[in-house]
């Protein structure tokens, strides 16, 4: 009771009557906004949620994006409301002290109707104000922090910017306690003053979020920090010789990769398709953040060439030919059975041809099958002839292995 007669005594003195009023309104405008924002932040991250559809084939991960740009930017509206308000009531402080007592003269009747709801804060029953003020404060930082840690867990901007939304509510309040404070200790800067600090703090984060939330809208780069463990786990996969160009881009909590894996350049397709299922199954094992990877196999060439640049060179070259040369399986084909059947007819029969690209170079692998009469030793001397014949026919052929079949063929599916 003592505070509440030093107070009103305080507020017939007049010191922040006017300010007082115009700070109940601009509280009012900060609730108005905090309610948007709720509303923007509940619709955004709905929407986020939806799975995929034809219209969205990639997800709606951008609205959360979106509604922490929307957040963001009206956290800056907020700080700079506070800011405004608080340069207001600093001009008003700085001009009235002079003529103080004059100034209460002037507005002493509309002091009384506004000192008691200064600052909304019911100063009629100081303690139950000040524990319920300090209890909603309380439970506006506890959301902050959970908010937030919730946003860093999920990598979520939008519940960073939800999580300062919050603070924003109890930093309010607590501008408003100080500025009662200040008023009973007659101190009535520290109001303007804690506004002002209060302001920094919400434009501060204003800025961060709606900077992250810009940087995923125009799909900026990953941060190392997070590309690395994910690199890490693609190479611990087995048959993953290496790998490159690991990108991703974000889109509120989803994060979209595509990286190139190499595997051993003989592998099969499928064998290779393989591998690259078990690295996207580990990736989404191990790091659940990640909605989709997209994985492009390359044949490695670790084995063949150290030199990046030397492979740079050799794929640049080999691109050039393909384009160049789309059907080359068919034209080794088309050489190796007009030479078998030529020079070979009676010896051997055509099986199959495969065709490995590496570096440029083209070897094939030639499947025949041969008389069973034949010696084993017949067979390699009637082999290596043919060898001869197929590099001959083609300069850009650098190896032939022929090889017998034995066993009964995989059948063609
Ligand atoms: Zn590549
Ligand atoms: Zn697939």
């Amino acid at each position: 009771m003592v505070i509440l007669r030093e107070f009103k005594k305080d507020s017939r003195l007049g010191i922040t009557g006017l300010g007082a009023h115009m700070f109940t309104f601009s509280c009012f405008m900060v609730f108005l906004k905090l309610q948007v924002l709720s509303g923007i932040a509940l619709l955004s991250f709905r929407a986020a949620k939806a799975p995929r559809d034809k219209e969205h084939p990639y997800g709606h991960g951008k609205f959360e994006s979106l509604g922490a740009l929307g957040i963001s930017s009206m956290l800056l509206v907020t700080a700079g409301g506070i800011a405004w308000h608080a340069v207001d009531v600093l001009q008003g402080l700085i001009a009235s002290t002079p003529d103080m007592i004059n100034g209460t003269l002037q507005h002493g009747h509309h002091n009384n109707d506004h000192g008691g709801h200064h600052h909304g804060i019911d100063l009629e029953h100081p303690v139950l104000a000040l524990s319920m003020t300090i209890a909603a404060i309380s439970v506006k930082e506890g959301l902050y922090w959970i908010t937030k840690s919730a946003g860093e867990r999920e990598g979520s901007g939008l519940m960073k910017a939800n999580a300062w939304h919050h603070r924003s509510d109890a930093v309010s309040s607590v501008v408003a306690l100080i500025g009662v404070g200040g008023t009973i200790l007659g101190v009535p800067y520290l109001d303007p003053l804690a506004g002002l600090v209060v302001s920094g703090m919400i434009l501060k984060a204003g800025i961060e979020t709606g900077y992250g939330s810009v940087l995923e809208l125009v799909d900026a780069a990953v941060p190392p920090s997070v590309l690395e463990p994910i690199k890490q786990t693609i190479i611990q996969v087995e048959g993953v010789k290496g790998c490159h160009r690991l990108r991703g881009r974000k889109a509120g909590t989803s994060l979209y990769l595509d990286v190139h894996i190499e595997v051993d350049p003989f592998l099969s397709v499928s064998a290779a398709h393989d591998i690259g299922e078990s690295v996207r199954r580990q990736i989404h094992k191990s790091h659940s953040q990640v909605t989709e990877v997209f994985i492009h196999i390359d044949p490695s060439y670790s084995e063949c060439s150290a030199n990046k640049l030397d492979l740079r060179k050799s794929m640049e070259s080999e691109e050039r030919e393909n384009s160049k040369n789309i059907s080359r399986q068919q034209d080794a084909e088309a050489i190796v059975s007009d030479i078998l059947s030529s020079h070979f007819s009676g010896k051997m029969s055509l099986e199959r041809t495969i065709l490995h690209s590496l570096q440029g170079k083209v070897l094939l692998q030639v499947q025949v099958s041969m008389s069973p009469e034949l010696l084993i030793q017949d067979a390699m001397d009637i082999a290596k002839e043919a060898e001869k014949a197929i590099i001959k026919a083609n300069s850009s052929i650098h190896h032939v292995s022929i090889q017998l079949r034995l066993g009964p063929l995989i059948s063609q599916l």
